[in-house]
Protein backbone atom coordinates (compact mmCIF):
# COMPACT_ATOMS: atom_id res chain seq x y z
CA UNK A 1 0.00 0.00 0.00
CA UNK A 2 3.05 1.99 0.76
CA UNK A 3 4.42 1.51 -2.88
CA UNK A 4 0.74 2.09 -4.36
CA UNK A 5 0.46 5.68 -2.37
CA UNK A 6 4.29 6.82 -3.45
CA UNK A 7 3.47 5.96 -7.04
CA UNK A 8 -0.02 7.78 -6.88
CA UNK A 9 2.11 10.61 -5.48
CA UNK A 10 4.83 10.65 -7.94
CA UNK A 11 2.19 10.49 -11.02
CA UNK A 12 0.42 13.50 -9.83
CA UNK A 13 3.78 15.41 -9.00
CA UNK A 14 4.34 14.01 -12.61
CA UNK A 15 1.37 15.14 -13.89
CA UNK A 16 1.85 18.79 -12.36
CA UNK A 17 5.14 19.19 -13.35
CA UNK A 18 4.52 18.87 -16.75
CA UNK A 19 1.22 21.29 -16.60
CA UNK A 20 3.70 23.63 -15.10
CA UNK A 21 6.24 23.70 -17.42
CA UNK A 22 3.98 23.97 -20.48
CA UNK A 23 2.52 27.04 -19.00
CA UNK A 24 5.75 28.21 -18.25
CA UNK A 25 6.68 27.65 -22.22
CA UNK A 26 3.40 29.53 -23.14
CA UNK A 27 4.55 31.99 -21.20
CA UNK A 28 7.36 32.53 -22.22
CA UNK A 29 6.76 31.91 -26.18
CA UNK A 30 3.56 34.32 -26.28
CA UNK A 31 5.96 37.74 -25.74
CA UNK A 32 6.50 39.08 -29.09
CA UNK A 33 4.64 36.33 -31.04
CA UNK A 34 2.31 38.47 -31.88
CA UNK A 35 5.43 40.72 -33.64
CA UNK A 36 6.41 37.48 -35.38
CA UNK A 37 3.48 37.08 -37.00
CA UNK A 38 1.63 33.65 -35.32
CA UNK A 39 -1.65 34.52 -34.76
CA UNK A 40 -4.18 34.59 -37.35
CA UNK A 41 -8.52 35.22 -37.04
CA UNK A 42 -10.42 32.15 -38.15
CA UNK A 43 -14.09 32.81 -38.97
CA UNK A 44 -16.74 30.71 -38.42
CA UNK A 45 -20.62 31.64 -39.85
CA UNK A 46 -23.27 32.58 -38.42
CA UNK A 47 -26.91 31.64 -40.35
CA UNK A 48 -30.28 33.15 -40.37
CA UNK A 49 -31.71 30.12 -39.98
CA UNK A 50 -34.99 31.29 -41.28
CA UNK A 51 -34.25 32.54 -44.54
CA UNK A 52 -30.79 30.17 -45.01
CA UNK A 53 -28.67 32.85 -45.06
CA UNK A 54 -24.88 33.55 -43.71
CA UNK A 55 -25.47 36.50 -41.53
CA UNK A 56 -22.39 37.22 -40.55
CA UNK A 57 -19.65 35.40 -39.23
CA UNK A 58 -17.49 35.76 -35.16
CA UNK A 59 -13.95 35.98 -35.40
CA UNK A 60 -11.67 33.37 -33.69
CA UNK A 61 -8.30 33.50 -32.65
CA UNK A 62 -6.33 30.85 -33.83
CA UNK A 63 -2.70 30.61 -32.37
CA UNK A 64 0.69 28.16 -33.84
CA UNK A 65 3.90 28.51 -32.63
CA UNK A 66 7.16 27.09 -33.62
CA UNK A 67 8.26 25.01 -30.50
CA UNK A 68 4.68 24.50 -29.30
CA UNK A 69 2.41 23.89 -32.30
CA UNK A 70 -0.90 25.02 -32.23
CA UNK A 71 -2.10 26.16 -28.73
CA UNK A 72 -5.91 26.44 -28.29
CA UNK A 73 -7.47 29.53 -27.43
CA UNK A 74 -9.11 27.89 -24.18
CA UNK A 75 -4.92 27.74 -23.27
CA UNK A 76 -3.79 30.99 -24.06
CA UNK A 77 -6.81 33.33 -23.68
CA UNK A 78 -6.28 33.11 -20.13
CA UNK A 79 -2.09 33.28 -20.18
CA UNK A 80 -2.43 36.43 -22.41
CA UNK A 81 -5.10 37.72 -19.70
CA UNK A 82 -2.81 37.46 -17.16
CA UNK A 83 0.34 38.61 -19.22
CA UNK A 84 -1.64 41.79 -20.61
CA UNK A 85 -0.56 40.58 -24.02
CA UNK A 86 -4.58 39.69 -24.37
CA UNK A 87 -4.83 44.28 -25.16
CA UNK A 88 -2.52 44.00 -28.27
CA UNK A 89 -3.91 40.81 -29.24
CA UNK A 90 -7.41 42.20 -28.78
CA UNK A 91 -6.59 44.76 -30.83
CA UNK A 92 -5.14 42.93 -33.41
CA UNK A 93 -8.36 40.57 -33.59
CA UNK A 94 -10.43 44.00 -34.17
CA UNK A 95 -8.43 45.25 -36.79
CA UNK A 96 -7.92 41.82 -38.73
CA UNK A 97 -11.80 41.38 -38.53
CA UNK A 98 -12.48 44.59 -40.08
CA UNK A 99 -10.57 44.01 -43.14
CA UNK A 100 -12.19 40.68 -43.24
CA UNK A 101 -15.47 42.27 -43.35
CA UNK A 102 -14.70 44.79 -45.62
CA UNK A 103 -13.92 41.94 -48.50
CA UNK A 104 -16.80 40.39 -47.58
CA UNK A 105 -18.87 43.56 -48.43
CA UNK A 106 -16.71 43.97 -51.87
CA UNK A 107 -18.08 40.58 -52.58
CA UNK A 108 -21.88 40.44 -51.49
CA UNK A 109 -24.92 42.49 -51.21
CA UNK A 110 -26.74 40.77 -48.40
CA UNK A 111 -26.27 42.56 -45.03
CA UNK A 112 -23.22 40.98 -42.70
CA UNK A 113 -22.16 41.73 -39.53
CA UNK A 114 -19.53 40.57 -37.71
CA UNK A 115 -18.84 39.19 -34.21
CA UNK A 116 -15.51 39.84 -32.04
CA UNK A 117 -15.20 38.39 -28.65
CA UNK A 118 -13.79 40.76 -25.67
CA UNK A 119 -12.37 39.55 -22.58
CA UNK A 120 -13.20 41.40 -19.34
CA UNK A 121 -9.27 42.32 -19.51
CA UNK A 122 -10.03 44.70 -22.09
CA UNK A 123 -12.58 46.60 -20.23
CA UNK A 124 -9.77 47.92 -17.77
CA UNK A 125 -8.20 49.38 -20.87
CA UNK A 126 -9.09 53.19 -20.72
CA UNK A 127 -8.48 53.61 -24.13
CA UNK A 128 -10.78 50.31 -25.37
CA UNK A 129 -14.15 52.33 -26.41
CA UNK A 130 -12.13 55.29 -28.10
CA UNK A 131 -9.67 52.28 -30.21
CA UNK A 132 -13.04 50.86 -31.08
CA UNK A 133 -14.48 53.87 -32.25
CA UNK A 134 -11.92 55.27 -34.16
CA UNK A 135 -11.27 51.48 -35.86
CA UNK A 136 -14.22 51.83 -37.36
CA UNK A 137 -14.77 55.64 -38.01
CA UNK A 138 -11.70 54.87 -40.67
CA UNK A 139 -13.29 51.73 -42.10
CA UNK A 140 -15.80 51.30 -44.48
CA UNK A 141 -18.14 49.89 -41.61
CA UNK A 142 -20.38 51.48 -39.54
CA UNK A 143 -20.84 50.32 -35.68
CA UNK A 144 -24.18 48.60 -36.44
CA UNK A 145 -22.26 46.17 -38.69
CA UNK A 146 -19.69 45.46 -35.26
CA UNK A 147 -21.54 42.63 -32.64
CA UNK A 148 -19.47 42.67 -29.28
CA UNK A 149 -19.55 39.28 -27.73
CA UNK A 150 -19.02 39.39 -23.34
CA UNK A 151 -19.84 36.60 -21.11
CA UNK A 152 -20.92 37.08 -17.22
CA UNK A 153 -17.13 37.86 -16.15
CA UNK A 154 -17.18 40.90 -18.22
CA UNK A 155 -20.37 41.71 -15.76
CA UNK A 156 -19.72 40.26 -12.51
CA UNK A 157 -17.39 42.47 -10.82
CA UNK A 158 -20.01 45.09 -11.09
CA UNK A 159 -17.24 48.07 -11.93
CA UNK A 160 -18.85 51.17 -12.92
CA UNK A 161 -16.06 51.45 -16.04
CA UNK A 162 -17.78 48.55 -18.09
CA UNK A 163 -21.66 49.59 -17.43
CA UNK A 164 -19.95 53.03 -18.49
CA UNK A 165 -18.28 50.93 -21.29
CA UNK A 166 -21.28 49.22 -22.72
CA UNK A 167 -23.32 52.03 -22.40
CA UNK A 168 -21.18 54.01 -25.00
CA UNK A 169 -20.48 51.30 -27.20
CA UNK A 170 -23.99 50.55 -27.29
CA UNK A 171 -24.62 54.15 -28.31
CA UNK A 172 -22.35 54.45 -30.50
CA UNK A 173 -24.23 51.95 -32.54
CA UNK A 174 -21.97 48.54 -31.96
CA UNK A 175 -24.75 45.41 -31.15
CA UNK A 176 -23.60 44.14 -27.56
CA UNK A 177 -24.15 39.96 -27.34
CA UNK A 178 -24.12 37.82 -24.57
CA UNK A 179 -22.16 34.87 -25.20
CA UNK A 180 -22.06 31.17 -23.35
CA UNK A 181 -25.91 32.37 -22.35
CA UNK A 182 -27.10 29.91 -19.75
CA UNK A 183 -23.42 29.12 -17.82
CA UNK A 184 -23.07 30.86 -15.26
CA UNK A 185 -25.15 33.05 -12.92
CA UNK A 186 -27.87 35.69 -12.61
CA UNK A 187 -28.12 35.68 -16.42
CA UNK A 188 -32.05 36.91 -16.41
CA UNK A 189 -30.59 40.18 -14.22
CA UNK A 190 -27.93 40.78 -16.91
CA UNK A 191 -30.03 40.46 -19.90
CA UNK A 192 -32.18 43.46 -17.90
CA UNK A 193 -29.90 45.61 -16.86
CA UNK A 194 -27.68 45.93 -19.65
CA UNK A 195 -27.97 46.63 -23.25
CA UNK A 196 -27.51 43.64 -24.87
CA UNK A 197 -29.04 43.30 -28.43
CA UNK A 198 -27.57 39.55 -28.75
CA UNK A 199 -28.09 36.40 -26.70
CA UNK A 200 -25.86 33.42 -27.59
CA UNK A 201 -27.20 30.26 -25.68
CA UNK A 202 -24.36 27.63 -24.72
CA UNK A 203 -23.51 24.93 -26.92
CA UNK A 204 -23.95 22.77 -24.05
CA UNK A 205 -27.53 23.04 -24.33
CA UNK A 206 -27.80 22.77 -28.13
CA UNK A 207 -25.72 19.24 -27.23
CA UNK A 208 -28.42 18.00 -25.47
CA UNK A 209 -31.64 18.75 -27.65
CA UNK A 210 -31.96 14.94 -28.69
CA UNK A 211 -31.31 13.88 -24.87
CA UNK A 212 -34.45 14.92 -23.29
CA UNK A 213 -37.48 17.35 -22.88
CA UNK A 214 -35.72 19.33 -19.79
CA UNK A 215 -33.27 21.20 -21.91
CA UNK A 216 -36.05 21.30 -24.71
CA UNK A 217 -38.15 23.31 -22.29
CA UNK A 218 -35.04 25.24 -21.19
CA UNK A 219 -33.81 26.37 -24.72
CA UNK A 220 -37.67 27.33 -25.86
CA UNK A 221 -38.41 29.78 -22.31
CA UNK A 222 -34.46 31.29 -22.73
CA UNK A 223 -35.79 31.91 -26.80
CA UNK A 224 -39.21 33.34 -25.07
CA UNK A 225 -37.74 35.80 -22.72
CA UNK A 226 -35.03 37.32 -25.07
CA UNK A 227 -37.37 37.75 -27.81
CA UNK A 228 -40.44 38.91 -24.98
CA UNK A 229 -37.16 41.67 -23.99
CA UNK A 230 -36.83 42.59 -27.68
CA UNK A 231 -33.10 40.34 -28.10
CA UNK A 232 -32.59 38.39 -31.01
CA UNK A 233 -31.16 34.61 -30.28
CA UNK A 234 -28.09 32.63 -31.65
CA UNK A 235 -28.01 28.83 -30.75
CA UNK A 236 -23.81 28.41 -30.44
CA UNK A 237 -22.43 24.57 -31.47
CA UNK A 238 -24.97 23.04 -33.77
CA UNK A 239 -23.97 19.95 -35.20
CA UNK A 240 -27.31 17.89 -36.71
CA UNK A 241 -30.01 18.91 -38.58
CA UNK A 242 -32.03 17.86 -35.44
CA UNK A 243 -30.98 19.94 -33.83
CA UNK A 244 -31.22 22.93 -36.49
CA UNK A 245 -34.99 21.63 -36.96
CA UNK A 246 -35.75 22.14 -33.52
CA UNK A 247 -34.47 25.34 -33.13
CA UNK A 248 -36.02 26.22 -36.08
CA UNK A 249 -38.91 25.07 -34.55
CA UNK A 250 -38.84 27.24 -32.22
CA UNK A 251 -38.22 30.77 -33.69
CA UNK A 252 -34.91 30.48 -32.96
CA UNK A 253 -33.15 33.45 -35.08
CA UNK A 254 -29.50 32.39 -35.91
CA UNK A 255 -27.45 29.41 -35.64
CA UNK A 256 -23.70 28.60 -35.89
CA UNK A 257 -22.06 25.62 -35.53
CA UNK A 258 -19.80 22.58 -37.24
CA UNK A 259 -23.17 21.78 -39.28
CA UNK A 260 -22.64 24.71 -41.20
CA UNK A 261 -19.06 25.49 -41.15
CA UNK A 262 -16.22 25.17 -39.05
CA UNK A 263 -13.99 28.48 -38.24
CA UNK A 264 -11.50 28.89 -41.30
CA UNK A 265 -8.81 31.23 -43.14
CA UNK A 266 -10.40 34.71 -44.26
CA UNK A 267 -9.92 33.46 -47.82
CA UNK A 268 -12.28 30.41 -47.27
CA UNK A 269 -14.61 33.01 -45.43
CA UNK A 270 -14.76 34.63 -48.55
CA UNK A 271 -15.39 31.72 -50.53
CA UNK A 272 -18.80 30.74 -48.55
CA UNK A 273 -22.11 30.53 -50.58
CA UNK A 274 -23.87 33.43 -48.72
CA UNK A 275 -26.77 30.31 -49.19
CA UNK A 276 -25.19 27.38 -47.41
CA UNK A 277 -25.27 23.97 -48.48
CA UNK A 278 -25.59 22.23 -45.26
CA UNK A 279 -23.35 18.96 -44.36
P1 LIG B 1 -16.52 31.03 -27.74
O1 LIG B 1 -16.49 32.51 -27.87
O2 LIG B 1 -17.69 30.42 -27.04
O3 LIG B 1 -16.36 30.48 -29.22
C1 LIG B 1 -17.02 29.35 -29.72
C2 LIG B 1 -16.13 28.13 -29.67
O4 LIG B 1 -16.89 26.98 -30.04
C3 LIG B 1 -14.96 28.19 -30.66
O5 LIG B 1 -13.86 27.52 -30.06
C4 LIG B 1 -15.51 27.37 -31.84
O6 LIG B 1 -14.49 26.81 -32.66
C5 LIG B 1 -16.28 26.31 -31.11
N1 LIG B 1 -17.35 25.73 -31.93
C6 LIG B 1 -18.07 26.33 -32.90
N2 LIG B 1 -19.02 25.50 -33.41
C7 LIG B 1 -18.90 24.34 -32.74
C8 LIG B 1 -19.60 23.07 -32.81
O7 LIG B 1 -20.52 22.86 -33.59
N3 LIG B 1 -19.21 22.10 -31.93
C9 LIG B 1 -18.18 22.29 -31.04
N4 LIG B 1 -17.85 21.27 -30.25
N5 LIG B 1 -17.50 23.47 -30.96
C10 LIG B 1 -17.86 24.47 -31.79
P2 LIG B 1 -12.38 28.15 -30.12
O8 LIG B 1 -12.16 28.84 -31.43
O9 LIG B 1 -11.46 27.05 -29.71
O10 LIG B 1 -12.42 29.27 -29.01
C11 LIG B 1 -12.58 28.94 -27.66
C12 LIG B 1 -12.82 30.17 -26.82
O11 LIG B 1 -11.67 31.01 -26.80
C13 LIG B 1 -13.94 31.05 -27.35
O12 LIG B 1 -15.19 30.51 -26.97
C14 LIG B 1 -13.60 32.37 -26.69
O13 LIG B 1 -14.05 32.37 -25.35
C15 LIG B 1 -12.08 32.35 -26.70
N6 LIG B 1 -11.60 33.14 -27.86
C16 LIG B 1 -11.38 32.77 -29.13
N7 LIG B 1 -10.95 33.81 -29.88
C17 LIG B 1 -10.93 34.90 -29.06
C18 LIG B 1 -10.59 36.29 -29.23
O14 LIG B 1 -10.27 36.78 -30.32
N8 LIG B 1 -10.68 37.09 -28.11
C19 LIG B 1 -11.07 36.61 -26.90
N9 LIG B 1 -11.13 37.46 -25.86
N10 LIG B 1 -11.41 35.32 -26.71
C20 LIG B 1 -11.34 34.47 -27.77
CA1 LIG C 1 -17.83 34.02 -28.56
CA1 LIG D 1 -19.77 31.06 -26.84
CA1 LIG E 1 -16.84 29.76 -24.41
Amino acid sequence: AKEQGRNTYSYFTDKMNKEVSRRLAIEEQIHGALERGEFTVYYQTQVDINHNLIMGAEALLRWSNPALGKISPDEFIPIAEQTGVIIPLGKFVFQQAIVATSLWKKKHASPFRIAINLSPCQFRDPDLVSFIIDEVNQSELSAKEIELEITEGVLLSGHDYITEALGSLSQAGFSIAMDDFGTGYSSLNYLRTYPFNVLKIDRTFINDIEKGTANKELILAMIAMAHALGIRVVAEGVETAAQLDYLKHINCDYAQGFFFSEPDSVVKLLLSNPQPQCN
